[in-house]
């Protein structure tokens, strides 16, 4: 057999196959259960790669599933209930699954013809999402690699509609800004900054105790950046910030937007899943006023990475954000056909990423995806009360999500009144210490100056149990620590 026949062999795919599902069968079971005792082992950058590097130059496998159970033992696990770390999902293994078939199956979906199955999915899912979220037009959808391409895409959309001039095709000949919250997902700057608007052309609205948008400032903001030159195109709602879970006023800044004719974005990329929930759609109260609207799929919504639905409540607009021609892909330039999925995106090639979306509503229901955004919102929740209930932590906001910020106040911190930065080094050290032993994997952020712990609740099988024993060991490190 030459190489390129043995890798093409269907009865070593089969074998292979075969052998990982069991081996990946076995890596759930024993995350769900614990039996996998850490979340993650911690190792130093520099000795991962000298690692791999020595790896890299041993006789070739006779079984890639050794290369595979490898990578599995010293991955992050997400399916580990003790996994509260960054925001991406606990892949639903159906979606994992898809994964695979979308993966032997290549297409390519810029052009309909190498997307025959899944541009049609692509069309009903982003649809039904733009149903959940109460826009009334449907078709404007898409599906793109994340939620900074989908930020950038919107804002490109936004500049079309918007802008005094046409720049796609002129350049920009005007000073051009966008106003967010300063607790807005660095993506959106960055955005901003690709646009040419400048360090300017971002006017960071501050927010209030809660950590959303004060929309009250809109105004005066507003005509500030006039009298400095600037035109303001369009304003972004959070929906939630990252660090602290935070929904902004999406019904005040939509009034804000239709008082001066701007666009109004909803960056839901993390939160804007709670549309299919009845319990928590509150939230999003006014995103059915958005233009465009971004949610990943690859957060709250079991989907593996990167998935992104952009939705616009105007199909129309869709189609006018990139207007480029490619006479090799597209016979008929101007038409808005749905089914060319590269006229819309700023990938030309694409997964076929609806088809893990499909697949799991297929088989499960819009039930997936509630009883997901109810049972970790619901834990956020609960998360807040536990501690609440212990006098060593101390919560800087209350969560509206299942990201929940606090932060361990030693015995020395409580009776003598010692400076912050003491709790500030101690809760990094703490966070340090916690990744090092691996049993339970969180994060930290910065709020107003302070180091805090975060944890984001994806996985929907932690429990209240899980969330005491973290606090327990940070109790215990915290003793322990503070010397
Ligand atoms: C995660 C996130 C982003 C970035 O999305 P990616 O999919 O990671 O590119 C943007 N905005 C918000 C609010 C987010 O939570």
């Amino acid at each position: 057999m030459t190489t390129l026949e043995s890798v093409f062999n269907p009865h070593n795919f089969r074998q292979q196959a075969h052998e990982l599902v069991d081996i990946l069968a076995d890596y759930l079971q024993n995350a769900q259960n614990e039996t996998l005792k850490t979340t993650l082992t911690w190792v130093e950058p520099e000795d991962s790669l000298a690692y791999w590097q020595a790896d890299f130059q041993k006789p070739l496998l006779d079984n890639p599933n050794d290369f595979f159970k490898d990578v599995i033992a010293k991955s992050t696990h997400l399916h580990h209930p003790n996994y509260m770390g960054h925001q991406v999902s606990t892949v639903a293994p159906l979606a994992a699954l898809s994964g695979l078939l979308t993966g032997l199956l290549n297409n390519g979906m810029a052009v309909y013809e190498m997307g025959l199955v899944s541009n049609p999915l692509e069309r009903i899912v982003t649809d039904w999402l733009a149903q959940q979220l109460g826009f009334k037009e449907s078709g404007g959808g898409m599906l793109t690699s994340g939620g900074t391409l989908a930020n950038l895409t919107a804002l490109l959309a936004a500049r079309a509609a918007k802008a005094p001039n046409d720049v796609w095709t002129e350049g920009s000949n005007e000073r051009l800004a966008v106003m967010v919250s300063d607790e807005a997902h660095y993506c959106i700057d960055r955005a901003a900054r690709i646009m040419g608007f400048g360090t300017a052309g971002i006017i960071k609205i501050p927010t209030n105790e809660k950590y959303q948008m004060q929309t009250d400032l809109l105004e005066k903001h507003y005509e500030n950046a006039q009298k400095d030159g600037l035109t303001v195109i369009a304003v972004i709602g959070s929906v939630c910030s990252t660090s602290t879970g935070s929904y902004d006023d999406l019904e005040a800044i939509a009034d804000f937007c239709e008082k001066h004719n701007l666009w109004f974005h909803a960056d839901g990329a993390h939160g804007g899943a709670v549309a299919v929930s009845e319990k928590y759609r509150h939230l999003l109260r006014g995103v059915e006023r958005a233009d465009s609207v971004v949610v990943d799929f690859h957060k709250m919504m079991l989907i593996p990475a990167l998935c992104t639905a952009l939705l616009f409540k105007n199909p129309n607009h869709a189609f006018e954000t990139f207007q480029q021609k490619a006479q090799y892909l597209w016979a008929n330039q101007g038409s808005k056909d749905w089914f060319n999925s590269g006229k819309r995106t700023f990938e030309c090639t694409k997964f076929m990423m609806s088809v893990k979306i499909y697949a799991l509503m297929r088989t499960y229901g819009e039930a997936v995806f509630k009883e997901m955004i109810d049972t970790t919102y619901d834990l956020g929740k609960k998360m807040a009360e536990i501690l609440r209930g212990r006098p060593h932590f101390e919560l800087p906001v209350e969560p509206q999500s299942n990201v929940v910020c606090f932060r361990y106040i030693s015995d020395k911190v409580l009776s003598q009144g010692l400076p912050v930065e003491n709790i500030n080094d101690l809760n990094a050290q703490i966070r340090r210490r916690l990744l090092e032993k691996g049993d339970f994997y969180i994060v930290q952020t910065t709020l107003q100056g302070d180091i805090y712990l975060r944890v984001t609740l994806m996985n929907p099988l932690t429990q209240p149990r899980h969330l005491e024993e973290l606090l327990d060991e940070i109790e215990r490190l915290g003793v322990e620590l503070d010397v």
